[in-house]
């Protein structure tokens, strides 16, 4: 016979246990047990005030946040309704069957309020970075940086026209306001600035289309793939190869954590950046060296040109010598330039009697090398790439990539939904903790991998 299920639902009372219903296996649990927010109360503590009526619990908003930052709910108004839904996410909040859940306006009051001015997600976000620590998942030495450009929240087609009238002032143009006033225009001004949100950067990756965005920057332990630093910056490369020296003396003042080898890809790689991190951080760098010397197709580039340190002078391939000065000045000149950078050049009359000339300099009288001040550490740099060991570090590098991937993908930050720069770091610091979090739950987890992933697909 067949049955039928048209009872009615309207019983009183119910045995009912949230815990028993969610599986042992489920992601959250996971993650539930590697998440310590025991001193997040202590740590918010001084940003609330001592009368009034009671605030609704900081802890169950931080965990609804990571809620959605691990399972890719990126509205904050979805984000309520699941967890009001979904009972795995209600007993992952702590919440009873019958508890209210917070409305959405009041993640984006604290947000930009009490949340902002006590650094809450870099709090649990280095929470979580020393459970990875005491579980030992960061490796002793090794690490990866690398950065990606994630969408802005403004428009492609607002772009302010007269930088003097910002009208009304939301809060992220004050924060660009604000920026200007502490640290003067910029000297190459951007192309274009948005109308909402001026911090943005307005770029194009690999020749598409342009559009404004911000660039989220992780240092990333080769070992097990944990997230140790993120910065965010705007979509520029200077500040993205730059803020890689903030995350290093950053994870070194806070955890003792010592940077000994990092791997980069070329953009990390100027001359600057390398002797940055080879004559002041001590850092093994995995990095190709940006050389524009043997980019010249068909013709003798730096490498044809052999450097003599005792004489400090260059021997061409014809064995000419190129100095750095072919006569005596009365005040004595360091021929360094601007860009730290110094040329030698070769005499005309050696050129001009050279077989070679058209391979060399045929458009000019004599052959100019230009040398950083930061040359032995592209030497360094160099030597490493020809090391088995540069190898395998230069596969380990895709771990970043995968990250990136991993978060645009599955955990859907392709596109920020908070602006200005504050906002790009409270959601890159999210993300980050939502990576690790994951990571943690997968290595130290309990549950089949399989079910694992159905829930949180
Ligand atoms: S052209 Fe001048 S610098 Fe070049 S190989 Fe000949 S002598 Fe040397």
């Amino acid at each position: 016979m067949m049955g039928s299920n048209d009872k009615p639902q309207d019983e009183l009372f119910y045995a009912f246990n949230l815990d028993e219903i969610v599986p042992q296996d489920h992601l959250l649990r996971d993650i539930d047990r590697v998440l310590d927010l025991s001193n997040l109360r202590e740590h918010l503590a001084p940003f609330y005030s001592h009368t009034g009526r009671p605030s609704i619990d900081p802890e169950l908003m931080i965990r609804m946040l990571l809620i959605g930052y691990c399972c890719g709910i990126r509205s904050e108004r979805q984000l309520c309704y699941e967890v009001t839904m979904n009972l795995a996410y209600r007993w992952f909040c702590k919440l009873k069957i019958t508890d209210k859940v917070p409305d959405h306006s009041t993640f984006s009051k604290n947000r930009h309020g009490r949340f902002r001015d006590s650094e809450v997600f870099r709090f649990v976000f280095e929470q979580v970075l020393k459970r990875c620590m005491e579980e030992g998942l960061i490796g002793a030495e090794g690490f990866a940086v690398d950065a990606s450009v994630v969408r802005a929240d403004a428009s492609k087609q607002k772009h302010q026209e007269d930088d003097d009238d910002w009208g009304g002032g939301s809060r992220a143009i004050n924060e660009y306001l604000d920026s200007i006033a502490a640290d003067g225009a910029p000297a190459t001004p951007p192309k274009k600035v948005s109308q909402t949100d001026p911090m943005a950067r307005w770029t194009a990756v690999l020749g598409g289309p342009a559009y404004y965005a911000y660039s989220t920057n992780y240092l990333v332990d080769t070992d097990n793939g944990i997230i140790v630093d993120v910065e965010a910056t705007p979509a520029l490369r200077t500040p993205e190869v730059w803020s890689t020296k903030t995350m290093i003396e950053r994870v070194q003042d806070r955890f003792g954590i010592e940077v000994k080898r990092l791997i980069g890809d070329t953009a990390y790689g100027t001359a600057e950046f390398l002797g940055w991190m080879v004559n002041e951080a001590g850092i093994e760098p995995h990095v190709p060296v940006w050389d524009r010397g043997n980019e010249m197709a068909g013709r003798f580039g730096r490498s044809n040109f052999m450097y003599d340190e005792q004489t400090d002078s260059y021997t061409c391939p014809s064995g000419k010598e190129l100095r750095r000065f072919w006569r005596n000045f009365n005040k004595p000149r360091t021929g360094v330039t601007k860009a730290n950078e110094i040329k030698y050049r070769s005499r005309k009359q050696d050129c001009d009697a050279c077989p070679m000339k058209e391979q060399c300099c045929p458009s000019t009288d004599y052959r100019k090398i230009t040398r950083s001040v930061h040359e032995p550490a592209r030497d360094v740099a160099r030597a490493i790439r020809k090391t088995p060991a540069y190898r395998r570090t230069r596969r380990q590098r895709k771990q970043v990539e995968m990250l990136f991937a991993h978060m645009k993908r599955i955990l859907k930050v392709d596109r920020l939904r908070l602006r200005g720069m504050s906002g790009a770091q409270d959601e890159f610091l999210l993300t980050a903790t939502a990576q690790n979090l994951r990571r943690m739950a997968k290595v130290l987890g309990t549950g089949p991998p399989g079910i694992r992933k159905m829930a949180v697909a």
